[in-house]
This record gives C-alpha cells, sequence and structure tokens, in this order.
C-alpha cells in the first residue's frame, strides 16, 4: 500500500490495482497484540484504510478477496482468483508484496482447533473473544518466544489469561544477547509468565476440550489456546514458480532499486532479502519500517526515468515491551558478528534515564559492539523500563550516519534533569569507547569469569557490605578507596596474576584499574561489573558467586 499510494502522488496517469486474497488492506498488524491485551478497544481502530479510503483519496483500485495465483512474466499477466471468478490481468509494471506466513515447525497437532496464529485482524478478534468471558480460565501456551510471542505472551497476560511461554533456543528472543534476554525473562517471571527455554515442543494433542503440548524434555503443559510465533516464512511459492529467483528460504532477491530478475517486476517487503548494513550478510528482515521505505523507493524508481535512491541496508532496529521494560536494538548481535567474522569488542552500561538526583530516575543496561581498531558503532542494544528506546534510536542514528563510537562524546544531546544527565548516557559510550581506544581502559567480559577464576586475582573494590551480598568465589575484596593504601596487600595476593576489578556497574572497578595500573600492576577492568555478571551467568550464577 506504500508503493500504491507513493505512486499516485508522483503520477495521475497510471491506472493502480491491488489484489488482496485477505478482507483488509493496510491494517495496523503491528497493531494485533494491543487489541488482544484490550488496549486498542475496537478492532475498527486497526483498519488504517479501506478500500473505499483508497480510492476517494488516492484513485487506488483495491480489490479484496482476489487471489493471485499465477504470474505470466513474458505476456506481462497475474492470473487472479476473485468472487467472480478467474481473469488475467495485464501489467506494464507488477510489485510483489505478498509478506509471510506463520512458518509451521514439523509439530504434530498444529491443525488443531485451538492453535492460533497473530497475523490477520480476525486472528485477534477470534482470539479475544473466546478467552473474553472468563479469562481466568484460559491457560494459553505461546509457542516461540520472538517479537510476536513476546508481545502476544504480554498481551494475554494482560487479559487476564494464564500464560507459558515456551522457546527452542537457549533464550527468549533470540538476537537478544543473553545478559540482556535474561533481564525480559526475570520480567516476564515477575508478570506471573512462565517461561521454557531450550526446549523444544515435539506435538500437541487434543484432549477433550483442551490441548496438550508435549515438550522434548517429557513435560506435558495443558493449553487452552496455544498461540504459534515460531517465526515466518515468505508466501512467495507462486511467484517462484513464475520465475522469479528466490533464495534458499524462498525469500525474494532483488536489487537494490527493488527490481527482480524478471522485467518490470519488483518485490518489497517481508518476503525480499535484504542486505545486513553491519555484516553485510543477505537475509529477510521482515519489519514494518524497511517494508515501508521500500514500497515508497520502488514507487520512485517505477515512476522516475533516472535512477533512483537505492533501498537502505537495514540495521534491523527493533523495540518490543514486555511488562513494565523495553527491549530494544539496532545493528549487529554478537553471534552475526562472529559469523561475518567481523571483530569486535563489547561495552556494557547501567546509566540512569535521567538525573539521579530527580524524582523517578531509573537504570538502564546498554550494550554497544564496537570495532576495537577503528571504534566503528557495529550494534547496541538495551533493556529498562524507561529511556531504552531513546539511547537505541539515538545509536541507530549514529550507526547509519557512520559515526564512530568515540565520536558519541560530541553529540548535543537535550538535557535538563527529568529527561536526561549532563553526560547522557550516550556520551558516557562516548567516554568509554575512546578511554578503550586510547588505552586508558582495558575491559575484561562477562564471558571471560572462568578464566579469570583460574588465572587471574578477582579484585571486588565493592564494599564490604555488598561483597557480603554475593561475591565471585575466588575474590579479594579491597574498597576503590582503600585502595591506595593497600596496594602491597593487593600486590601479594596477585602474585604476578593479572587483575581482574570488578565492581557493581564498572564505574568505581575503572577508578581501581587506573590506581592499579599507575601502579604498574596488569589489570582489566569487568564490562558492567556484577549487574551484568550476575544476567550473564542467569541460572549458573550460584556456581560462581556466593554469599557472606
Ligand atoms: P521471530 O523470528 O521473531 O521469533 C520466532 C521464535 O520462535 C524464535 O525465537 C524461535 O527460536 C522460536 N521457535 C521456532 N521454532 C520453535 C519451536 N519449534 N519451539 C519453540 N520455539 C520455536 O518471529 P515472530 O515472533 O513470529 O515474528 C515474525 C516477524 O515479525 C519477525 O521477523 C519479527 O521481527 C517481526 N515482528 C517484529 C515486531 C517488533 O519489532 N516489535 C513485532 C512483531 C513481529
Amino acid at each position: 500500500m506504500s508503493a500504491a499510494a507513493r505512486l499516485r502522488r508522483l503520477t495521475e496517469e497510471a491506472e493502480i490495482i491491488v489484489f488482496e486474497q485477505g478482507d483488509a488492506v493496510s491494517f495496523a498488524s503491528c497493531g494485533l497484540p494491543y487489541y488482544l491485551s484490550g488496549e486498542i478497544k475496537s478492532r475498527d481502530d486497526l483498519l488504517v484504510q479501506t478500500p473505499a479510503s483508497m480510492r476517494a483519496a488516492l484513485d487506488v483500485d483495491v480489490r479484496l478477496h482476489h487471489k493471485v495465483t499465477a504470474i505470466d512474466a513474458a505476456a506481462h499477466t497475474v492470473r487472479v482468483e476473485g468472487p467472480q471468478g478467474v481473469e488475467d490481468v495485464a501489467y506494464d509494471q507488477l510489485i510483489l508484496s505478498p509478506g509471510t506466513v506463520a512458518a509451521r515447525p514439523p509439530i504434530d497437532g498444529l491443525d488443531l482447533d485451538c492453535v492460533h496464529t497473530l497475523r490477520t485482524v480476525n486472528d485477534a478478534v477470534a482470539m479475544r473473544d473466546a478467552v473474553s468471558g472468563d479469562p481466568a480460565s484460559w491457560h494459553a501456551v505461546v509457542l516461540g518466544a520472538g517479537f510476536i510471542g513476546l508481545e502476544a505472551a504480554e498481551a494475554l497476560h494482560m487479559a487476564g489469561v494464564d500464560v507459558t511461554l515456551l522457546e527452542a533456543a537457549p533464550h527468549v528472543l533470540p538476537p537478544l544477547e543473553p545478559e540482556m534476554a535474561w533481564l525480559v525473562r526475570q520480567e516476564l517471571t515477575r508478570m506471573g509468565v512462565r517461561v521454557h527455554e531450550g526446549v523444544a515442543v515435539t506435538s500437541i494433542t487434543a484432549d477433550g476440550r483442551r490441548a496438550v503440548v508435549h515438550m522434548a524434555d517429557d513435560q506435558q503443559l495443558p493449553a487452552d489456546l496455544v498461540l504459534l510465533s515460531a517465526g515466518t516464512t515468505p508466501a512467495t511459492t507462486i511467484f517462484a514458480a513464475g520465475g522469479v529467483v528466490c533464495d534458499e528460504r524462498g525469500s525474494i532477491l532483488v536489487d537494490d532499486q527493488g527490481h527482480t530478475n524478471l522485467i518490470d517486476v519488483w518485490a518489497v517487503g517481508d518476503a525480499t532479502v535484504s542486505r545486513d548494513a553491519v555484516t553485510g550478510a543477505r537475509r529477510p528482515v521482515p519489519l514494518a519500517g524497511p517494508a515501508q521505505r521500500g514500497g515508497r523507493l520502488v514507487a520512485d524508481a517505477i515512476a522516475s526515468d533516472r535512477p533512483s535512491r537505492p533501498l537502505p541496508n537495514p540495521l534491523a532496529s527493533a523495540i518490543v515491551r514486555v511488562g513494565g521494560l523495553t527491549a530494544a536494538m539496532s545493528g549487529a548481535n554478537r553471534a552475526g558478528l562472529v559469523t561475518a567474522g567481523i571483530p569486535f569488542t563489547t561495552m556494557h552500561l547501567h546509566p540512569s534515564d535521567h538525573a539521579g538526583y530527580f524524582p523517578g530516575a531509573q537504570q538502564m543496561h546498554l550494550i554497544v559492539h564496537m570495532d576495537p581498531a577503528t571504534g566503528r558503532l557495529l550494534g547496541a542494544q538495551g533493556v529498562g523500563p524507561s529511556g531504552v528506546d531513546k539511547r537505541i534510536d539515538i545509536l541507530a542514528t549514529a550507526m547509519r550516519a557512520g559515526l564512530r563510537a568515540q565520536e558519541l562524546i560530541d553529540l548535543d544531546l537535550c538535557y535538563s534533569p527529568p529527561y536526561g544527565s549532563a553526560k547522557d548516557p550516550i556520551n558516557m559510550v562516548g567516554y568509554l569507547a575512546d578511554n578503550m581506544l586510547t588505552g586508558q581502559t582495558t575491559l575484561w567480559q562477562p564471558g571471560d569469569i572462568d578464566s579469570a577464576r583460574r588465572e587471574a586475582l578477582v579484585l571486588d573494590v565493592r564494599t564490604p557490605s555488598e561483597f557480603a551480598s554475593g561475591h565471585v568465589r575466588e575474590a579479594l575484596n579491597v574498597p576503590h578507596t582503600e585502595l591506595r593504601a593497600r596496594l602491597d596487600e593487593v600486590r601479594t595476593a596477585a602474585d604476578g596474576r593479572r587483575i581482574a576489578v570488578m565492581c557493581q556497574s564498572g564505574v568505581r572497578s575503572y577508578i581501581a584499574h587506573r590506581i592499579l595500573v599507575a601502579s604498574g600492576l596488569a589489570s582489566s577492568t569487568l564490562s558492567g561489573g556484577m549487574l551484568t555478571l550476575q544476567a550473564w551467568l542467569g541460572t549458573r550464577a550460584d556456581e560462581v558467586i556466593t554469599k557472606g
């Protein structure tokens, strides 16, 4: 619909026809979870445009209940099955935007009536109607804890339904780094949503009115409703049969103008492959923002006789609300960088959303990956109750603009105590990056904890009471304020080993690290401190951390 609307604004000459097999166009698919939760009250609020409004404003001919079943690129026609029968419709230019369907993993029982997807307005309406009478008597199992799964789990929980969330990958929202996903998992648990991670569903069987979900570890979960949110599959079979070249997953290959391999055939949206802006990997990025941009730019390319702006390579910026937390990300994560062979170093920060002395300040958790040699920004993630969206959007903008991490120091951001700090979290990323790039700071990572325990002196520079509340088993406690006076004690304890310094968030350990370096002791400071270490360890925390 973005392409159709833009095309009309560029030319009054074209006849523009949109075929849609369903009963709605331009519905707010991203809003469906919020209808399910009850936050969006009326079904009509989800219908952004209707065929009548598209005809009136833009003279676009939208034909609902019309299914395209084949294309003949040589003849420049598409075959369409509609209420009046089958017809071949000629085109000069054809834009494919079929999107995706819910992926159906090989699990027996997905055809049972209790298994739903959350893709159309009718899906959301059916589910809300079903649970609305006595939500507390319903138990929902959400199969897949990606974006839709998390949003649906939150929505069903808000609607009063008892929810269990299942994720086959080792942690919820797999694109998040594990130490960030742990925070999301904690929030789900706090809300009362049960979470099973790292376990696949093997089958779903009927049991009277209820279903039973069987998992690979032999657990069984009763369910009145199963929501299938296990990813997406491009709806491209008929186009591939018509000669459109797709990748092995069925996603349509396009050039940087949105052109397919066929003359006068273009493709946009969730069914296409993009080139990752950071790693260069070819992969689908089924998100609303890139799809909207694609639609507009393809219309520009069709209407103009000059080359139009290329489709931008997406950073895959994404955000999701889970209870009281927001999780947001942009650019590459560790796994993507490792696969692409891109060297990186990682910074963890736990700044406040606004000045700590102003009421209501809340801590957020940020991760930024950068090139250790140049400071090129490679990826960023944030989790927290407030202010995360703004910081990740700034980092996404910086990545798009090609700013180096150390240049974040120079960003002049709006500041007043209710909104931020004179040193905004973004400036803090810049300071830390600059310290690392100039050798002022050397970090060790939570993933190095096992080697640090074996080979280094772990020096915890928090206060004795913080230390007593939980510390790495082998650690020596010397508060950073006493370190200058107790250097000999530390040197003796280190006995030639490097010193792995840590504190709660990474601020005091940086001060201690500088004192040790000035004294000629080899040391590094734990990125993100105990806060990050605990989240990294997750269920392993008891093995490494002890109290007393
Ligand atoms: P997704 O890829 O985000 O998540 C699917 C999840 O299902 C993954 O975590 C995967 O590991 C898990 N999974 C797959 N098979 C499984 C199995 N057999 N058992 C248990 N878990 C299994 O896909 P989605 O949530 O269906 O969303 C579809 C697309 O829409 C995504 O690309 C997403 O980015 C996009 N989307 C984005 C937003 C947002 O940005 N807020 C919201 C909704 C959807």
